[in-house]
């Protein structure tokens, strides 16, 4: 028998306990699934927020932690946490957040608000957005979601351009690579899509010198962690006109304060926190599938690179 603990809130558990338990069996996983093993009897820890453990230490025959979010900026800044982590591709998570940047995508390419919030009886017909052939699309980023983004936008017709720490070679992606990608990734593009994890290299990667590189009012989404982007930069852009709108879902801080200038921006959309999340049903079975094939000898699969920082 498998001794699982379930380190994560209330609600986590009440989400999760059914659809793992059914993941487990389907997957031949001879699993005790609880939130209460000893430490010194916990074979795996399936980690999300709220849970009860902060210090690792005690866990030493724990062969991996398994993260239940994408992110894990915060937990490996635990220095107890020295097991294997591994962190969270949901293929639920990854269609939510294709929905979710192809809906912002394709409401700032199309110039949707001016006709949503405009319904002033006046006959604009003298005005056509341009097709997707015309419009080129950054995304820095090119892992589970980012890669994903840009073939849906690909198939849309954008041109996608790709950028990632190392050279990749994606069908239908122009990838570019490194620092010196970098200025060729944003030069010109209309739309910059961010799905980047937070890392001491990644923090403020939109700084005011590089969104000045971008296409005079270009639109910005950022789905991936609020510090990839210089705040002020961003305000300043926006005032210039050099961006035409940003629509934000990650904060330096959240939730985001009632007072904060973002709300209240007339060029900026904050959504929160809600672009993708882990579903339980297919989480559950990417867990189960990992703590089975390493049972029987695989690698753990979606390793975190400590060193790297995701
Ligand atoms: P991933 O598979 O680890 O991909 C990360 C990508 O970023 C990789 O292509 C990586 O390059 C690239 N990268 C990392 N550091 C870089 C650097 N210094 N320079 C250039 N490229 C760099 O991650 P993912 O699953 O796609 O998730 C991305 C992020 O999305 C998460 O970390 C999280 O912050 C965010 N997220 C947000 C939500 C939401 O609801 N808003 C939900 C889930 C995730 P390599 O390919 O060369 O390694």
């Amino acid at each position: 028998m498998i001794n699982i603990l379930f380190a994560a809130g209330d609600d986590a558990w009440a989400q999760y306990k059914a659809p793992l338990r059914r993941a487990f069996e389907a997957a031949e996983v001879a699993a005790d699934l609880h939130r209460d093993h000893a430490a010194i009897d916990t074979d795996y820890i399936i980690l999300g927020p709220g849970g009860p453990v902060s210090d690792f230490t005690p866990y030493t025959r724990c062969k991996a932690v398994l993260n239940l979010w994408a992110g894990v900026e915060k937990i490996i800044k635990n220095e107890t946490l020295t097991q294997p982590l591994c962190r969270m591709v949901d293929p639920s998570l990854t269609d939510a957040m294709v929905e979710w940047v192809v809906g912002h995508t394709l409401r700032h390419h199309l110039g949707m608000d001016a006709h949503i919030r405009g319904q002033d009886g006046i006959w604009r017909d003298d005005m056509y957005p341009p097709i997707a052939a015309d419009r080129p699309v950054t995304i820095l980023g090119m892992g589970a979601l980012g890669a994903a983004c840009g073939q849906a936008l690909h198939q849309l017709g954008f041109p996608v351009t790709g950028w990632s720490r190392s050279p990749k070679n994606i069908p239908n992606i122009r990838c570019l690579h490194g620092d010196e990608g970098l200025n060729d990734a944003l030069s010109d593009a209309q739309i910059l899509i961010l799905l980047l994890p937070l890392t001491v290299q990644t923090e403020n990667t939109m700084n005011a010198a590089r969104l000045a590189l971008l296409a005079q009012g270009a639109f910005i989404i950022n789905p991936g962690r609020g510090p990839l982007i210089d705040d002020a930069a961003l305000l300043a852009g926006l005032d210039a006109g050099q961006i035409a709108h940003a629509t934000l879902d990650v904060f330096r801080v959240e939730p985001l304060p009632q007072d904060h200038a973002f709300w209240a921006h007339p060029q900026i959309t904050v959504t929160p926190h809600i672009a993708a999340t882990t579903r339980p049903g297919t989480a559950a079975q990417v867990i189960a599938q990992n703590i089975s094939g390493h049972e029987t000898g695989a690698p753990l699969q979606h390793l975190v690179d400590r060193g790297r920082g995701y």
